[in-house]
């Protein structure tokens, strides 16, 4: 009897072994790293995608020796533009070219006379010693017979060939269209460079991307993205067929890096979502949202501001879409439901898209102002009142310091990316890099944030150094602050139980290096989802 019961005790004991191995989903062990925000701990437990706990040695089925890398919450990239950067890592690359010459050299690497497109992206006259636009007689030049279409560098502006012109039908005669600008030579003649909206007369007739090429282009990004330590980004405009993509690669366990996407404010991407409210799949796509241009650039000069510009005083900018449809469509989607992102560069750009924000607003919607770079005074707080983020790219001030005081002059100039001001008044400032108008390098992001100085450390204590952001507020602008801005922050942004496993595994801590050392950090692991998408190879 005694031994029977011993038997059945075992065999039960036996059985429920067997099942709770079977059941159980399988754990992971990070082990031996140092994790900033649990300074006491130095392990990560996971489970089917997913942090179960955080302690010192902990073990589990399997383990995974960090080699005393720093675990950070996964680098999230608010603001970029995913099938446009996968396809800028096949297109001519002329970020940080220094004169027309060097440009032409790189075209006429690419020109065989047929008729495929020549299309690069990056120019910036700002750069160039020469700072006056390029003619359509430079590319020209090099490439009589093959269309050749650049991009400035921050999509604002684009400069091509005689060849385009006489493709596109496009000449004297051609009237701007309502929010562009067709640059002419003193007779009328269209020179090559096409503002904003004066885009669209040449983009029509560029072949169109198939759906196999943007499965490409997501492809090429999320592995460039994930090796930059990436783990989830948001998609500043999104199409249909970009989602369906999405989903195929979700279903194909393929997707590596999660996309927020903001919906593109076009019916045919839109109407799906306004009819049928917003989606989740997986936790690896999130569409919730809608983005709306409202202004243009400064490069281009198509912000638009309060006072005309410092450099062009008849100018003030221009609006892409008009203040009563950015109005009409906050209404809309509000109601439906949904957050939106307007883009506003111009400081009158951000007051109206407040006001619009203010007559229409729910801070339940999380609305959105995409770049919000230059705030009058007046306006900051408002931000925090009206409960609407600031979703910024700190890259852009660096890059955009050497001219912008002429464009707005001494009175105005401290009005550029007031990052402090808006975190002091009490907002959170979500942070991007804008890619492929930026490098989606998350580390320089944090850089810029943390110095307002260029990699070249000028100019000497930063570019009003006052508006810098702390190294802890860098960080959680890439994690948290990104997390809260896609309604995400209850699982995900933050190392903590019951948080989605996405971690950037550092071989410094951040907020033990000189702020100048910040661009060298390696990134020795990306994990998504619990699972090593990128390792760094010695
Ligand atoms: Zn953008």
């Amino acid at each position: 009897m005694k031994m029977g019961r011993f038997v059945t005790t075992t065999h039960v004991l036996f059985y429920a072994i067997i099942m709770i191995s079977c059941n159980h989903p399988k754990t992971t062990v990070l082990s031996n790293c140092n994790i900033p925000s649990h300074p006491s701990a130095n392990s990560i437990l996971l489970s089917n995608g997913k942090i179960i706990d955080i302690g010192s040695n902990l073990s589990a089925d399997r383990s995974i020796d960090l080699k005393g890398g720093f675990v950070y919450p996964g680098f999230s990239d608010s603001h970029m533009h995913l099938v446009g950067y996968g396809k800028s890592l096949e297109k001519l690359d002329l970020v940080g070219t220094t004169s027309v010459s060097e440009i032409k050299n790189i075209v006429s690497d690419f020109y065989d006379k047929s008729n495929k497109w020549i299309e690069g992206r990056g120019w910036d006259q700002n750069d160039w010693q020469k700072i006056k636009y390029p003619t359509k007689e430079d590319l020209d030049a090099v490439a009589k017979e093959q269309p050749v279409y650049l991009r400035r560098i921050d999509g604002h502006a684009a400069w091509v060939n005689s060849k385009v012109l006489s493709i596109c039908g496009i000449d004297e005669n051609t009237e701007d269209p309502d929010g562009g600008k067709i640059i002419r030579d003193e007779n009328g003649y269209p020179t090559g460079i096409f503002i904003d909206n004066a885009i669209d007369l040449i983009e029509k007739f560029i072949p169109k991307d198939t759906s196999v090429d943007k499965k490409r282009y997501i492809e090429k990004a999320q592995e460039s993205l994930n090796k930059f330590g990436l783990t989830s980004i948001h998609d500043a405009g999104t199409d249909i067929e970009t989602i369906n993509i999405l989903k195929e690669l979700i279903q194909e366990n393929k997707l590596s890096i999660r996309v927020n996407a903001m919906l593109n404010n076009n019916i045919n991407d839109y109407n799906f979502y306004l009819k049928n409210g917003s989606e989740r799949i997986n936790n690896f796509l999130f569409v919730n949202s809608v983005k709306i241009y409202f202004d243009g650039a400064m490069g281009s000069r198509g912000a638009y501001l309060l006072e005309p510009y410092s450099d062009d005083k008849e100018n003030v900018g221009l609006t892409v879409t008009s203040e009563d449809e950015v109005r009409k469509k906050v209404k809309i989607f509000n109601k439906a439901g949904f957050q939106v992102a307007i883009h506003c560069i111009g400081d009158k750009a951000n007051r109206i898209a407040l006001d619009i924000f203010e007559d229409t607003n729910n801070k339940l919607y999380r609305n959105r102002i995409e770049h919000a770079q230059i705030i009058h005074e007046d306006d900051i707080d408002r931000f925090f009142d009206l409960g609407v983020i600031p979703s910024m790219q700190s890259i852009h001030c660096t890059s955009d310091m050497y001219w912008i005081d002429e464009r707005l002059g001494n009175n105005r100039v401290h009005r550029a990316y007031p990052w402090s001001s808006l975190l002091k008044s009490g907002s959170i400032i979500p942070g991007g890099s804008d890619a492929p108008v930026e490098s989606p390098d998350p580390l320089l992001g944090i850089y810029a944030s943390i110095t307002r100085k260029d990699l070249n450390n000028w100019p000497d204590g930063g570019w009003f150094p006052e508006q810098c952001m702390t190294i802890d507020q860098a960080i959680s602008s890439i994690t948290e602050w990104s997390a809260y801005s896609m309604f995400a922050e209850k699982f995900y942004g933050s190392i903590e139980k019951n948080y989605l496993a996405d971690f950037t595994v550092l071989n410094q801590n951040l907020s033990e290096i000189d702020p100048e050392d910040v661009p060298e950090v390696n990134i020795l692991y990306t994990i998504v989802n619990g699972k090593i998408v990128y390792q760094y190879d010695q």
